[in-house]
């Protein structure tokens, strides 16, 4: 127990570094809600991006026939169909297919990457299950999710700014992808064409908005983290004198890169100077999931160096940095969210999951003692990653009912959230809704519904390529 007590003063600086009480919380949302407007008035204006979706009209419900989506953004894609039958019948039929991307692709050529996309679609398309009405004639329409940086020009074009999250494509960079991909359907002699260009969040919120009008904002919560939301046209003053301004559309946030007035420690600042991206995404690194676990391993690491947290011994595997490398492919030498996850889930009273997790993870064996700091560590880090992301949450709910006095507030409005992290991590989920129930007091917060909306974003992306239909 020596240990613990050399440890415990980190320990007690890592917590009162992460704390998030409700006025902290309250300059958070009140500086996003400025980001947000500093975005809107001009490009480039504050830290928040304020992206344009393009999109004017959202899903009705009396979307009909049958839809593809196209879903890029990470390691994997993902094709779907489905069979929309208006109002009364709704989403009839869903099929999809998931198919990894070789890793060689990742680093090849956009002609190579889109033709595996293509021919991917292409045999999708193909295969008729028997349970679509499958029409012919027509071009078949499709939503495409494209999860990376994009400058949209159009609810069916956009340029890429850069790759991200280990992609290394040649001649994508400055190009409309969805003539990228275009041209490959073409070269497979797919008879399909691209309707609506949907960032994932902007696909949630649309997916979300189909089944239940009070959708107003959705969140992702997963590797990484965005959130959008419906705002008024004239009130994205950049736009004035560009457009009609009125009716609405969808603001992809690009909220990640927030970063004003986050407490941070000493292992925020060193695994920031450590990524490949310093000085960017910082509100991200503090409460997406790709992060969580490397914060925890570099405070475990001090502690085990400083304060011989785990009986003097420093482990190999405590010690190896993260790189992008090891998180998205080799996944072997991080503490990753899901084991703090696993950990916080251990209700025994000798604490043996966790025994056995540091076991596996970094290879060590713990005193009782070190293990409850183990726990309080990452509970620190996760409960001001859910408190921030609640606070995030109420900095755009307030920016809307600014604008709209009585648009959220005191009636039902719902935020639409989907990634792995909020789906499975239930301590995080809790720390996120008592920020917001915090902030916005009992009873504006009890109309405000957090709703998990598991993989909308391919129904939503195809919804937007039904509600943008080149043929209707
Ligand atoms: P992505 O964001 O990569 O498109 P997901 O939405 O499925 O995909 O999120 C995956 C992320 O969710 C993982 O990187 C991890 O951080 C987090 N996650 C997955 N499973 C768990 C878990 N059991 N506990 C905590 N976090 C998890």
């Amino acid at each position: 127990a020596g240990d613990v007590a050399l440890a415990s003063p980190i320990l007690e600086r890592l917590r009162s570094d992460c704390e998030t009480p409700v006025p902290v919380l309250r300059r958070i949302a009140d500086a996003m809600t400025a980001d947000m407007r500093a975005g809107l008035a001009e490009e480039g204006g504050g830290e928040l991006k304020m992206i344009l979706s393009y999109v004017t009209a959202l899903p009705t419900g009396n979307e009909k026939g049958l839809f593809y989506a196209l879903d890029l953004g990470g390691t994997n894609f993902r094709v779907l169909r489905v069979q929309l039958g208006g109002k009364d019948q709704r989403v009839i039929d869903t099929e999809f297919e998931q198919m990894s991307i070789p890793q060689e692709l990742m680093f090849g050529t956009s002609e190579e990457l889109f033709d595996f996309i293509a021919s991917g679609l292409a045999r999708f398309a193909h295969e008729d299950s028997g349970r679509f009405d499958l029409p012919s004639g027509l071009k078949q329409e499709i939503g495409f999710t494209f999860s990376f940086p994009v400058k949209q020009t159009a609810i069916d074009s956009g340029i890429l700014i850069k790759w991200t999250k280990g992609f290394a494509v040649s001649g994508t960079a400055g190009r409309d992808v969805v003539a990228c991909l275009n041209e490959a359907m073409e070269r497979q002699g797919l008879d399909m064409r691209v309707s609506a260009l949907v960032n994932d969040t902007v696909g949630t919120l649309a997916g979300a908005r189909y089944y239940d009008d009070d959708v107003m904002v959705a969140v992702i919560l997963g590797t990484g983290t965005n959130a959008c939301y419906i705002e008024r046209l004239d009130a994205i003053t950049k736009l004035k004198g560009l457009a009609p301004l009125s009716g609405s559309t969808i603001i992809n946030t690009e909220w990640g890169a927030f970063s004003n007035g986050l407490p941070l420690t000493e292992f925020d600042r060193d695994m920031d100077a450590a990524s490949i991206n310093p000085g960017e995404q910082i509100f991200e690194k503090t409460i997406s999931g790709m992060y969580l676990g490397e914060i925890v391993r570099r405070a475990l690491l001090k502690m085990a160096e400083a304060a011989e947290l785990f009986g003097g011994i420093v482990p190999d595997k405590l010690s190896a940095p993260f790189t992008l490398r090891q998180v998205l492919i080799l996944q072997l030498y991080a503490i990753l969210t899901p084991d703090l996850c696993a950990m916080q889930q251990d209700n025994s009273s000798d604490l043996e999951d966790i025994e056995r997790i540091l076991g596996d993870v970094i290879g060590v064996h713990s005193t009782w003692c070190a293990r409850k700091v183990v726990l309080n560590v990452c509970d620190t880090i996760v409960k001001r990653g859910g408190r921030l992301a609640g606070a995030g949450i109420v900095g755009i709910l307030q920016k809307m009912e600014e604008d709209s006095r009585g648009l959220i507030f005191g009636k039902r409005t719902v935020v639409a959230m989907d990634g792995g992290l909020y789906e499975h991590y239930p301590q995080y989920r809790r720390y996120l809704r008592e920020a917001v129930t915090e902030l916005l007091g009992p009873e504006a917060s009890k109309h405000v519904i957090i709703e998990h909306s598991k993989d909308g974003s391919g129904i939503g992306a195809a919804l937007l390529a039904a509600a943008n239909s080149k043929y209707v």
